[in-house]
């Protein structure tokens, strides 16, 4: 990713505040992608909070990604809603600590960001739960019109040989 990376956060003021100091910043990005994941209407929140071993990510996003519907085979976008929290140590508090809390002040959550949404498309994609998807038959998208091959029932292939019967 170049350029301007809205998912990295200035929090080294939290870490000079006391104890207890919550910090909520709103996010709202119309159209982002990372690394190879495109992401839009991406909104929510990260709440930053000031604990005695260092600083708490508690982060809160939806968005939309474009996907295909394992069904009808047509393009829509996938709606994705993410919610995760990390605590972010300062260095010597805790040795174990699976992240460090960066000397920097500057917080990159967008590979966090990215490796939760990637998690949350689904495997089988469908772009409405009663999505009638293709015509075995004829290969018509349902949802758009009745081509009463659905009346039908059974294999296609019987369907073909029977016409050839016929
Ligand atoms: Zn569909
Ligand atoms: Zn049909």
């Amino acid at each position: 990713m170049s350029g301007f990376n809205p998912l990295n956060f200035n929090v080294g003021f939290i870490a000079a505040e006391t104890v207890g100091y919550v910090r909520e910043i709103p996010v709202e990005i119309a159209s982002l992608t990372l690394q190879d994941l495109p992401l839009h209407a991406l909104h929510g929140s990260v709440v930053f909070d000031r604990v005695s071993k260092g600083v708490t990510a508690h982060v809160h996003l939806e968005a939309l990604t474009p996907a295909e519907c394992i069904r009808c085979l047509q393009p829509f976008e996938q709606a994705l809603e993410i919610d995760f929290t990390e605590l972010y140590a300062f260095s010597g508090k805790m040795p174990d600590a699976e992240f460090i809390f960066p000397e920097s002040g500057q917080l990159n959550l967008a590979p966090l960001v990215r490796e939760y949404m990637l998690l949350a498309i689904p495997m089988h994609a469908v772009c409405s739960p009663d999505c009638k998807g293709l015509c075995p038959v004829c290969g018509a998208n349902m949802n758009e019109h009745v081509c009463n091959h659905e009346e039908e029932s059974g294999d296609p292939r019987l369907a073909v040989l029977k016409a050839l019967l016929e």
